[in-house]
C-alpha cells in the first residue's frame, strides 16, 4: 500500500506522547542503599530511564541481577569491583561513548558449560557456544525448597518435583538472605549436596537446573556436585539467579548465554513469562 503524505501525517500526529519523565518503579532499587540511577543528565527535566524487574504487570519477571561493581564475587569480600569504563568518552571529545568492561565469566547470572569442572571437556569444545537453547528455554518450574538444610537426596525426594519437567529453579534462604545484593562473598550459601545432584540426575528428567547464589554446589560439596551435574554434558547450570517476588509455579523460562567460544561460563539473561 503507498502511504499518502496526509495519511503519514495522521499516523505521526496520532502516536501516543512519549513521557518527558518516566517515573522510576517503585518496586526499585532492589540493592540495599542504592538510588535509581539519573543517566547523567544534569538538566533538571531531563528523561529519567525506567528501570524495571517486572512488565506488563507480571507478564515477564527479569531474574537476572544488574551488574554493579557492588556485586558479590567468587571468594572475595571486595565484590567484583569497577568492571566497566568509558575508554572513548564524548566528555574528552571522542565522537561516540564507548565502554569496555573485565569480569570473571561466572560473575552475576550467569551459565556453566560441562568444561567448568572437565578440563577434557573443554578442550573438546564443550564451551557455553554449544549449550542447548532447548533446554535454556521452555516450560520451567519455579519451587521453593526447605529453608533450613542444602539441597540433598532427601530435600529433592521431598519436593515431589514430576516426572516430565525438565526445568527447574530452585529458590532457597540465598533469597531470603539476598545474598546476591551483598557485596561480601558468603560460603554459607545453600546449594546441592552430592547425593542431592545424584537423586535429580538419576530420578528426574531436570536438565535446567536454576539456583539463587553464585554456585549450585554447596561450598563444602564444590567439585563432587559440579562432576555429578555435568558430567553427561545435558544438565545446565544456570547460577545466581534473581527470584525475589516471584510467586512459585510454572512459567516459561528464556536464558540466552553469550557465544563465548571457548568458554567455560558466560553471563546470561534470564526472563520468566507467566
Ligand atoms: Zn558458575
Amino acid at each position: 500500500m503507498a502511504l499518502t503524505p496526509f495519511f503519514l501525517l495522521f499516523t505521526v500526529l496520532s502516536l501516543p506522547s512519549l513521557p518527558i519523565s518516566a517515573t522510576v518503579s517503585d518496586a526499585y532499587p532492589s540493592i540495599p542503599g542504592t538510588v535509581p540511577i539519573d543517566g547523567g543528565f544534569t538538566f533538571t527535566d531531563a528523561p529519567k530511564p525506567i528501570r524495571r524487574e517486572v512488565y506488563g504487570e507480571g507478564k515477564i519477571f527479569d531474574i537476572s541481577h544488574r551488574y554493579t561493581p557492588e556485586m558479590p564475587s567468587w571468594d572475595s569480600t571486595e565484590g567484583i569491583g569497577r568492571f566497566l569504563w568509558l575508554a572513548a568518552s564524548m566528555k574528552n571529545g571522542s565522537l561516540a561513548n564507548n565502554s569496555e568492561m573485565k569480569f570473571p565469566t561466572h560473575t552475576g547470572t550467569h551459565v556453566d558449560s560441562p568444561g567448568h569442572f572437565y578440563d577434557e571437556y573443554l578442550d573438546a569444545g564443550f564451551d557455553v557456544d554449544s549449550l542447548d537453547l532447548q533446554v535454556l528455554n521452555g516450560p520451567a518450574l519455579l519451587v521453593d525448597v526447605p529453608r533450613d538444610t542444602n539441597i540433598t537426596a532427601q530435600v529433592m525426594k521431598s519436593l515431589h518435583i514430576p516426572k516430565g519437567v525438565r526445568r527447574v529453579l530452585f529458590r532457597t534462604l540465598n533469597t531470603d538472605r539476598r545474598l546476591m545484593f551483598k557485596k561480601e562473598f558468603d560460603t554459607s550459601y545453600v546449594g546441592f549436596m552430592k547425593d542431592g545432584a545424584q537423586w535429580l540426575v538419576d530420578n528426574t528428567d531436570i536438565k535446567l537446573v536454576g539456583i539463587d547464589y553464585l554456585s549450585a554446589a554447596a561450598y563444602e560439596d564444590l567439585g563432587p556436585s559440579h562432576l555429578v551435574f555435568l558430567k553427561d554434558r545435558e544438565t545446565i547450570l544456570v547460577e545466581g539467579l534473581k527470584l525475589d517476588d516471584v510467586k512459585a509455579g510454572l512459567y516459561s523460562v528464556h536464558c540466552l548465554p553469550l557465544r563465548l567460544v571457548g568458554a567455560e561460563g558466560s553471563p546470561i539473561r534470564c526472563i520468566l513469562i507467566d
